[in-house]
């Protein structure tokens, strides 16, 4: 299974939380990385760090949506982790949600 991982605002909220989630889903045989809006030209400093530290990759969009961005870049998760989910949608997907 993979699962995509939001940086801000949700492993930031608890990092000792998500730090010990992304562990266990390792130790089950899992994919996980870090996907995120952030721009990869920028320096990203904590994101590098945190992703070092728990062996895992980074996607970053480029302030794109993430599913397509994800799939362009040959990772289609499974599974999303994120506090904004508005931005996992392509254009697209978002016309066939409806409202309840
Ligand atoms: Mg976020």
């Amino acid at each position: 299974m993979k699962i995509a991982l939001d940086y801000d605002k949700t492993f930031t909220a608890d990092k000792a939380l998500f730090s010990s989630f992304v562990r266990l889903v390792k130790s089950k045989g899992h994919e996980i990385r870090f996907v995120t809006f952030r721009k990869s030209n920028k320096p990203n400093l904590d994101i590098k760090s945190d992703a070092r530290r728990l062996g895992i990759k980074i996607i970053f969009t480029d302030e794109k949506q993430k599913s397509p961005s994800t799939i362009n870049q040959g990772w289609k998760p499974d599974i999303w982790v994120d506090d904004d989910p508005s931005k996992i949608p392509g254009s697209t997907g978002l016309s066939s949600i409806s409202s309840i």
